[in-house]
């Protein structure tokens, strides 16, 4: 296995909770809240504490509600429970069921696109699950990577790529030059499809809005669609992953490579010299060296 990929597992390293960000986190919320009241402009300037400095850890990109911030009342929100309704302004919002530190939800945009899918029940994978998994990493990654569905491993410790394919994915980001935690891990959908079956297109068509939202928040160079169902589903294209690999395309104006899903690698570890090429693409296009 030290053939294109070796190195070291690493361990993903819980984000750092800063109370700037809470407060960040909360005014998002508070903003979507009024938003959804029907609010179209905030009359005074929010304090700048709030959004804290361009590029700290929980500076909020961007204007309130009238941002490149993803819009988290875009997405569905059919989820058996109605909406929160607005807080009054000048009473504290009440606190979420989610925290910064949870995986995958380390910016306050992210934050707002978790406690929006909440305890997802809009599709038919939910009665199944044992742990939603949202995503997992750098939430200013540069470099994204989009899977396929949680399997065992994934439900289980509610975290995506931690089984065998997981830890394959790890040494591709490893000989890549980047740590796990530097890049963010999705999946198309986010709960387990029973048996580990390819997901269903009612059951991606409900999870994309949330997909789509955090790579809208994250913000990559570059995405790396892993597998068919990844490439397919962000691609809009049936075209076989064989002939999609490799080759530039775009998702959402951001660059898109699809590659070899790291399970179809351990299946057919001759396969791993073309995922391998597809990678260093990725590489050159993010001014990236390999670290062998
Ligand atoms: N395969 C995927 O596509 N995603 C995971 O999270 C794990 C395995």
């Amino acid at each position: 296995m030290r053939d294109y990929f070796g190195g070291r597992v690493g361990d993903e390293v819980a984000g750092k909770t800063t109370i700037a960000a809470e407060i960040a986190a909360e005014a998002l919320r508070h903003l979507v809240w009024l938003a959804d009241a029907g609010v179209a402009e905030v009359p005074a300037p929010i304090p700048s504490h709030v959004h804290g400095e361009p590029g700290a850890p929980g500076a909020v990109r961007g204007a309130p509600l009238a941002t490149s911030t993803p819009n988290p009342t875009a997405l569905p929100t059919t989820n058996g429970t109605p909406a929160p309704a607005p807080t009054p302004p000048g009473k504290p919002a009440p606190a979420g069921a989610y925290s910064l530190s949870d995986k995958g939800c380390g910016s306050p945009e992210l934050l707002v696109i978790r406690e929006e899918l909440g305890e997802c029940t809009r599709c038919k994978l939910a009665p199944g699950r044992t742990r939603l998994v949202f995503g997992v990493g750098n939430p200013r990654a540069e470099l994204l990577f989009v899977g396929e569905g949680p399997g065992a491993d994934e439900d289980r410790q509610g975290e995506p790529f931690v089984g065998r394919a997981g830890q394959l994915l790890t040494k591709m980001i490893e000989a890549m030059g980047y740590r796990r935690e530097e890049v963010y891990i999705a999946n198309v959908v986010k709960c387990r499809p029973p048996e580990n079956r390819n997901p269903e297109p009612d059951e991606m068509d409900a999870c994309e809005p949330f997909l789509r939202a955090q790579i809208r928040a994250v913000g990559p160079k570059a995405i790396v669609a892993l597998g068919k169902i990844a490439a397919q589903t962000l691609l809009r294209d049936p075209t076989p992953i064989s002939r999609l690999r490799g080759r530039w395309a775009t998702y959402e104006g951001v660059r898109l490579m699809p590659t070899f899903h790291p399970a179809y690698l351990l299946r057919s570890p001759e396969e791993k010299k073309k995922a391998w090429e597809d990678l260093k693409l990725v590489m050159k296009a993010l001014g990236k060296e390999p670290r062998r």
